[in-house]
């Protein structure tokens, strides 16, 4: 439940006045946490990529395919519109399951249009333009075939993530497994088999479908602790192992660099940069770009070093997480080459330098 709650609910959440985490398409901007990158800063999303991919080599490897059994949204999905079916009805479980999952595949089509679109517009947009209505009803009506007709079938056939685990795997990954040596012993309840979502007897060896729910292995406690047994089923494979540090440390590395670049890069940036075109003699044209990185709205100074005069608005405020662009003129009374701008913000000022024709 706390993974439907922080997947559906992200972009709804606001950290500093903005969506915990959302693409903004329009101003090719991401969201993130509390941080803003934007499209142009690729250096960012490329550290936040390397994290993402290393953590899903790192987890699948040591950890098998943990994500599908207790992370995946369509296990969600799945896990959740049975367990409603279930109390209604036993007898009519499956076709109760495709009733329940209509409001939910529109929930979770509602919810990743939220990744796109700031939440407070979603429901007029909704309402009112023809793309979001479309894209909104495109992407429940495919969650809603994914889940209510393909179901674990997906899982097994169609998903790519599913299929890279496996390549992923060593022989010491974690997996579900049932302990051949003591086979004699099972007192062959098929209570295992019965409760497995994609079908498949865990007793004949690790499936391709297996999902990691760990479904067997509660039935299979349930059968044996009734005759005092020890459970036929378990976690086969070690966890703690020379790889499991040479990958975690990769993945270290990676969230050190990426939150590094996060903390170190600066609140603001400023550009600046001439005009070609000269309006009058001894007047040139600037060009400016703030660009607010935080959730605080900054209001700087501009101003230049005597003995040039600045025409044009000294004062700008740039609101947060957003980017002000401007014009001034820059006057000069003697021959100069270059002019250094100065962006006063109380203590601070960030210098820059422009040629002067
Ligand atoms: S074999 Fe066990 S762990 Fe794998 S999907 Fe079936 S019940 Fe879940
Ligand atoms: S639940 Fe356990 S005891 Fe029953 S068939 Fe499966 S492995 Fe054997």
């Amino acid at each position: 439940m706390l993974q439907a709650f922080l997947l559906l609910g992200l972009p709804f959440a606001k950290i500093g006045g903005q969506s915990a985490v959302r693409f903004d398409t329009g101003n090719l901007t991401m969201y993130f946490f509390g941080s803003v990158i934007r499209i142009n800063e690729f250096y960012l999303i490329l550290a936040a990529v390397l994290f993402m991919l290393l953590s899903i080599v790192a987890v699948s490897a040591i950890l098998g395919r943990v994500y599908c059994g207790w992370l995946c949204p369509q296990t969600l999905l799945l896990d959740f519109s049975s367990d409603v079916a279930g109390l209604f009805s036993k007898k009519h479980g499956a076709a109760l399951r495709r009733v329940v999952l209509i409001p939910m595949s529109v929930l979770a089509g509602f919810s990743i249009i939220g990744y796109f679109i700031p939440p407070e517009d979603i429901l007029r947009l909704l309402f009112n333009s023809k793309p979001v209505f479309a894209a909104t009803t495109a992407l429940s009506l495919v969650i809603y075939t994914g889940v209510a007709w393909l179901g674990r079938g997906f899982c097994a056939g169609v998903c790519p993530y599913s299929m890279l685990q496996n390549a992923l795997f060593d022989d010491d990954t974690q997996v579900i497994a049932f302990d051949r040596s003591r086979s004699d012993d099972c007192l062959k309840c098929r209570a295992c088999v019965n409760a497995c979502p994609v079908g498949i007897d865990i007793r004949e060896g690790l499936g391709r479908e297996c999902v990691a729910c760990a479904g067997c292995i509660d039935a299979c406690i349930k059968a044996t602790a009734k005759k005092g047994i020890r459970p036929f089923i378990s976690y086969s494979g070690k966890v703690v192992r020379p790889k499991t540090f040479m990958l975690g440390g990769t993945v270290l590395v990676a969230a050190i660099v990426f939150a590094a670049l996060l903390y170190f890069r600066p609140d603001v940036n400023f550009i600046v940069a001439r005009d070609p075109i000269q309006p009058v003699k001894g007047v040139n044209r600037y060009v400016y770009a703030l660009q607010n990185n935080t959730g605080k709205s900054f209001t700087f100074r501009l101003t230049v070093d005597r003995p040039l005069v600045l025409i044009g608005e000294p004062e700008v405020t740039v609101p947060p997480y957003s980017i002000k662009h401007g014009m001034v003129m820059i006057k000069a009374k003697t021959s100069v080459s270059s002019v250094t701008f100065n962006l006063v913000n109380g203590t601070k000022t960030l210098k820059r330098e422009a040629g002067f024709l």
